[in-house]
């Protein structure tokens, strides 16, 4: 059977997560699902370009 991983929230920490238990869980015996309420993520720390036009 397969084993289910279930990562909350596709933010930072869930995207960080998601991509380090990628790498290192067997794929033919672990599924990864990542749950958020939005399609799209906005990488906080980016929104500080905002203000000066960048
Ligand atoms: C302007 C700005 C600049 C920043 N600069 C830096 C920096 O230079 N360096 C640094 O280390 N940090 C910085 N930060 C902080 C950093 O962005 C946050 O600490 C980090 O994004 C937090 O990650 P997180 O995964 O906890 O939350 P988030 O990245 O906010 O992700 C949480 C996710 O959970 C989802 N979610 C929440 N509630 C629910 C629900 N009930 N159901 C379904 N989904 C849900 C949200 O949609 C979201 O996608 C900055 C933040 C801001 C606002």
């Amino acid at each position: 059977m397969t084993k289910k991983l279930l990562i909350l929230g596709a933010g930072t920490g869930g995207t960080i997560m998601a991509n380090h238990f990628v790498r290192r869980l067997d794929r033919s015996e672990w599924s990864i699902t990542v749950v958020d309420r939005d399609d799209v993520h906005y990488y906080q720390p980016g929104q500080l370009f905002i203000p000066f036009g960048i």
